[in-house]
């Protein structure tokens, strides 16, 4: 079956719901036994780690649709649900350390993932190093005793620079280290991370998945070697998500072929367009023929989001602010992967310290929504004229 007909059928079972084609939304927490014998059988099957109704925190058929939806497109054994992006990340980390353990972290990680690194595995005597997401199979070279987590992102946050996950997966396998990925720019459909080597892949479900700015989820997919330790940490630190979100993640999940699809062209239209502009620096997408990570994002993915960055030629922060502050379609706020189109001033030295960003110009991050490309372009295109005159 491809991967347009899983997101329609996965976590489904009209014959099972009264006809009613989408899973219903259960709210629990306690779930009762009508008899000892029952209480026994159903105490019994948690301890063997089969997935059931036990309590709500445990998850419901509510969660049981996302998450078989996730595994479904994203190709792991098993998934958890998590309340935020965030909120998966760290209980994934943790799942995996202890004092004394090592991390090494892909440089270009998104920011408070590096902060959970630096601050809270720091607290617990975790060391990290940071790594030029380039390394390739040089990791090897970094891989310590003591590694437990290899950790990769790509394309990275703020400057979308591309990974060669499977050499990175191989060496640090060949030392015991767990993979990890953060997996958000190519939703689970364009990017598929255990075919890689990837043991543990996560998602702010937050931005493509709920694909509607209303929702904060995260999901973490492990295959069966990681599954666990994952679900016993995530256990234990109490992680769940309300079933209204879980609901509208699942929903949001279902149409995830058809909005990315356009994300990806009209993200790429929008990024050729910028790269002919007088006051762009550069453009930094994977998809476009001349990037950097080009060869690699072809040869991992399936696709492109419609999430890139931009850096501008140095210009005063008030002819920023002429471009930004008047776009009619553009809104400027943290998050992506709604439906609509977002811009926002980033600035990768501040997150950077073994890849400095060389360019004095300000970065812009760009989320290319489902608006009409030529409508986006268009706003654009008045935004650089005042910029140019502000300039
Ligand atoms: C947004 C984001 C997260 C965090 O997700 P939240 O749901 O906001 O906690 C993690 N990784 C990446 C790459 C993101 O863009």
């Amino acid at each position: 079956m491809k991967d347009e007909t899983k997101l329609v059928v996965a976590g489904r079972d009209p014959e099972n719901n009264h006809g009613i084609v989408n899973p219903p939304v259960y709210h629990a927490s306690t779930v009762l036994h009508p008899t000892l014998a029952d209480l026994d059988q159903s105490r019994e099957r948690r301890a063997q780690g089969e997935r059931g109704v036990y309590y709500g925190r445990i998850g419901t058929p509510t969660n049981f649709s996302l998450e078989d939806m996730v595994c479904a497109i994203e190709g792991g054994d098993h998934c958890l649900i998590y309340p935020s992006g965030l909120a998966a990340i760290a209980a994934a980390m943790l799942s995996f350390l202890k004092a004394g353990d090592h991390i090494l972290m892909v440089d270009s990680v998104y920011g408070p993932s590096r902060r959970f690194c630096n601050s809270l595995a720091s607290r617990f005597n975790v060391a990290t190093t940071f790594y030029d997401p380039a390394i390739g199979a040089g990791i090897a070279a970094l891989i310590q005793d003591n590694t437990r987590i290899v950790y990769v992102e790509a394309p990275g946050s703020q400057t979308f620079v591309m990974q060669d996950i499977p050499a990175i997966a191989e060496a640090a396998h060949a030392r015991g280290c767990v993979v990890m990925m953060d997996n958000t720019w190519a939703s689970p459909l364009y990017c598929k991370p255990f075919a890689l080597g990837v043991d543990v892949s996560l998602q702010a479900g937050t931005k493509y998945i709920v694909g509607h700015s209303d929702v904060m989820i995260g999901t973490a997919c492990a295959n069966n070697k990681a599954w666990p330790e994952l679900e016993a940490t995530s256990r234990m630190l109490g992680q769940t998500a309300g079933p209204d979100d879980i609901y509208l993640a699942q929903r949001g999940m279902r149409t995830l072929s058809v909005r990315l699809k356009r994300h990806w062209e009209s993200g790429l239209k929008v990024a050729e367009w910028l790269r002919g502009q007088d006051m762009v620096e550069c453009v930094m997408h994977p998809a476009l023929p001349d990037d950097p990570g080009h060869a690699l994002w072809k040869r991992d993915f399936l696709g492109a989001s419609g999430l890139f960055g931009i850096t501008l030629k140095p210009c005063p922060r008030s002819a920023i602010a002429a471009l930004v502050d008047d776009l009619e379609l553009y809104g400027m706020g943290a998050s992506w992967g709604g439906f609509e189109s977002l811009i926002l001033p980033t600035d990768p030295n501040a997150m950077r310290t073994v890849t400095p960003w060389p360019y004095e110009g300000q970065c812009m991050r760009l989320h290319i929504g489902l608006e009409d490309p030529d409508d986006l372009i268009a706003d654009l295109k008045a935004g650089f004229k005042r910029l140019q005159a502000a300039t």
